[in-house]
């Protein structure tokens, strides 16, 4: 990621390239900002800066070796840790060292799908439960290990720590230590949306660096270049997302694509049941691109969510509107709160199988009967 993939933020942009210039990188600095803002995005543009080989005073240069490793999320001299839930899919069997290597796959495809995304949205990316996510210990070692060494391609190295605040205790006095005294040639880049509940030890030893949430002007422009809607509908998608450019995209998307009217048309199947037509839907997801049906799931997901709001009557958190709105009304009359439990998780675990490319259409019908259950339980 570079500064340009970033829309907008032009003065904090300039800041930072200047403290290169000037010599004044901060050896830990809190990206903080609130829930929406580009912390994160901005943390990893930064990283990719002072990796390039041929930087200029606007941006790196997008083209070095640095560059190109750093595209791809996979610069040896760019460390990531972040909170991980419970995985109710078979990851968990798995040794750590094999574990950690998936996660960190998983990561670099959400970071790359959806630079912009969200605690949840990585939280549904990688099929996590419900239980609050964490940098565990072994992660904190791992921190401290994956530093101890020298840089390898570039002349420093970057630990990124998103959400900190999710670390456990033992690796959060880990990282207290190294941050006294950090390894030289060595920067710690957190990013929050929750500063406030870090250490206040942790607060002291790092530089803050606000970063603001988008502006309306800015928001228009990140948005027209990245999907299509007209005037009416993105206004109200700027006005509701206040900054925020991944709720906006969510908002426009699901007004706009057609899993909406798929999705109807699937449920009513599954509570009737009606086989025939859930196998010709079986059919037609298996011909959708895997973008697709990942994006019919996370649908799903977010009409349980709504679902879910829907029967706590808590009115000022629903993004439906609308048709879909009527039809949450309608859905959620017969679901309670155990069933979407059950459906969410059933939803995720497909997701979990789409990742690992099984069979669309036998996972399609799979989810379908497990709903068909739930339903009429
Ligand atoms: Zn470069």
């Amino acid at each position: 990621m570079r500064f340009a993939d970033i829309p907008g933020l032009d003065e904090l942009k300039r800041k930072l390239i200047a403290s290169v210039r000037d010599n004044k990188v901060p050896h830990a600095s809190l990206f903080q900002g609130k829930e929406g803002a580009l912390s994160l995005p901005m943390a990893v543009a930064f990283a990719s800066y002072l990796h390039c080989e041929n930087r200029t005073e606007e941006d790196s240069c997008g083209s070095c070796a640095g560059c190109s490793l750093s595209k791809k999320l996979i610069h040896p001299d760019t460390h990531f840790a972040f909170p991980v839930g419970n995985m109710k899919t078979e990851l968990k069997e798995k040794d750590d060292e094999k574990l950690r290597n998936e996660l960190l796959k998983q990561w670099r495809s959400f970071l790359l799908e959806q630079p912009f995304g969200s605690p949840d949205d990585w939280i549904s990316f990688y099929g996590g439960d419900d239980k609050q996510p964490i940098i565990s210990r072994e992660d904190g070692r791992e921190i401290i290990r994956s530093l101890s060494l020298r840089p390898f391609q570039s002349k420093v190295k970057v630990m990124i720590i998103w959400q900190p605040e999710m670390m456990h205790p033992s690796a959060a006095n880990g990282l207290l230590k190294i941050l006294e005294e950090p390894p030289a040639y060595t920067y710690f880049m957190l990013a929050t949306a929750q500063a406030n509940q870090l250490l206040p030890t942790i607060l002291s030893r790092t530089q803050k660096i606000s970063v603001p949430v988008l502006s309306e002007e800015e928001m228009k422009k990140a948005l027209s270049a990245r999907v299509k809607a007209d005037p009416v509908q993105l206004d109200r998608a700027i006005g509701f997302a206040q900054g925020d450019v991944q709720e906006a995209i969510r908002l426009l998307s699901s007004e706009e694509n057609d899993h909406q009217e798929f999705f109807q048309e699937w449920m009513r199947s599954c509570f009737k049941p009606d086989p025939l037509n859930l196998i010709q839907l079986s059919e037609k997801f298996h011909g959708d691109d895997r973008l697709q049906q990942r994006g019919l799931m996370l649908y799903g997901l977010h009409i349980m969510r709504e679902s879910l709001l829907m029967s706590a009557k808590a009115s000022d958190l629903w993004r439906s509107r609308g048709k879909e709105q009527e039809f949450v009304q309608k859905f959620s009359s017969v679901l309670s709160v155990n069933k979407i439990d059950r459906i969410v998780t059933v939803f995720n675990d497909s997701l979990y199988q789409l990742e690992r490319n099984g069979s669309a259409k036998m996972i399609f019908m799979d989810l379908s009967l497990k709903i068909n259950a739930t339903l009429k339980a």
